[in-house]
């Protein structure tokens, strides 16, 4: 029974989880060296404005391709980096890399920046950001903060602190992921967001599913009337980019419009002519 297998393992030896635990020893060790190399950097995803099909802006990505495994899913290395405290070494370092490669932009081009869960409960995040952007020179007006939803409620006060802080300075808060945390919308209304990102669990299927549909118009209506741009996130096919546009979602996001890029080939994507976004009404 689980009760006795549970007493069992006290006292056991159990080279799985000897395994598993020296892996995740090595992890760590591989994960601090990585942070101190500068080997995490961040990849850049296109933005597109969907009235104008140019490219809005860009998404920094976190990348680690560590030696002899390949690259580890962001959401993995970060969770690692919260839980042996190292998060907000890791984010300045991209968000500090992400800002001089985004200052090679042109500037109507703006950066949007992930934040962790973690780094929400933390009352300087707000002091940090300013130093670092007063450090790198780069105007706040162009950041944008991406919190999740979740990370959201289960930090409200704290990050309606932090929102406010953000505000002042000048900088954007999107709500990442809209859909999968539970808010309420009236706390939403409450809080100064400048834009909501659709999940892409949405996105995926709200043209054969008509309760996904239902739910994406109400978030597109949600948007407009509280006057916030709204991003569908997971665009894969020019068949979901034109619904999008049809039910006059602002802004897309998605491996049709644009897959994460080093920054060398980000730089030659704005550069070559006629390769931003995809064409208007074509
Ligand atoms: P997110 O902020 O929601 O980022 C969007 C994710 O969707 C990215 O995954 C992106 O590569 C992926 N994506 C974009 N277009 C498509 C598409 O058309 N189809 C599909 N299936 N996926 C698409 P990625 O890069 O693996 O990042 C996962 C999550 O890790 C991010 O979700 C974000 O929460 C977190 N993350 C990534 N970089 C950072 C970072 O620098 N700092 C922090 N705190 N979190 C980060
Ligand atoms: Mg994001
Ligand atoms: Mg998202
Ligand atoms: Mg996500």
């Amino acid at each position: 029974s689980a009760k006795r297998s549970r007493t069992k393992r006290v006292a056991r030896f159990e080279p799985e989880m000897l395994i598993t635990n020296m892996e995740r020893a090595q992890l760590e060790k591989d994960l601090l060296n990585a942070i101190a190399n500068n080997e995490i950097k961040p990849f850049y995803q296109p933005l597109v404005d969907l009235e104008t099909g140019e490219i809005s802006g860009f998404e920094a990505l976190a990348r680690w391709n560590r030696k002899g495994h390949g690259f580890v899913p962001p959401t993995e290395f970060i969770r690692i980096a919260e839980e042996i405290g190292v998060i907000t070494e890791l984010s300045d370092h991209l968000l500090r890399v992400a800002c001089l490669d985004a200052q090679k932009w042109p500037d109507t081009v703006s950066l949007s920046f992930n934040i962790s869960p973690l780094q929400l409960s933390d009352p300087h995040l707000g002091l940090r950001i300013l130093k670092l952007l007063n450090e790198v020179d780069f105007p706040p007006h162009r950041l944008e903060l991406e919190i999740t939803e979740t990370a959201l409620i289960n930090e409200l006060d704290t990050a309606t602190e932090i929102i406010y802080q953000m505000h002042q300075l000048g900088i954007r808060i999107s709500l990442d992921d809209f859909g999968t945390g539970y808010s309420n919308l009236s706390q939403l209304s409450h809080l100064d967001f400048n834009k909501i990102k659709i999940d892409r669990s949405f996105i995926d299927s709200f043209q054969t599913d008509e309760k996904r549909m239902t739910i994406v118009k109400s978030m597109l209506a949600l948007g407009s009337s509280l006057g916030m741009e709204t991003t569908a996130e997971g665009v894969e096919t020019s068949n979901q980019l034109a619904a999008l546009i049809e039910l006059g979602c602002s802004r897309g996001q998605g491996y049709y419009l644009g897959t994460p890029a080093s920054s060398e080939e980000t730089l030659k994507l704005l550069e070559t002519p006629h390769s931003r976004g995809f064409t208007a009404n074509a």
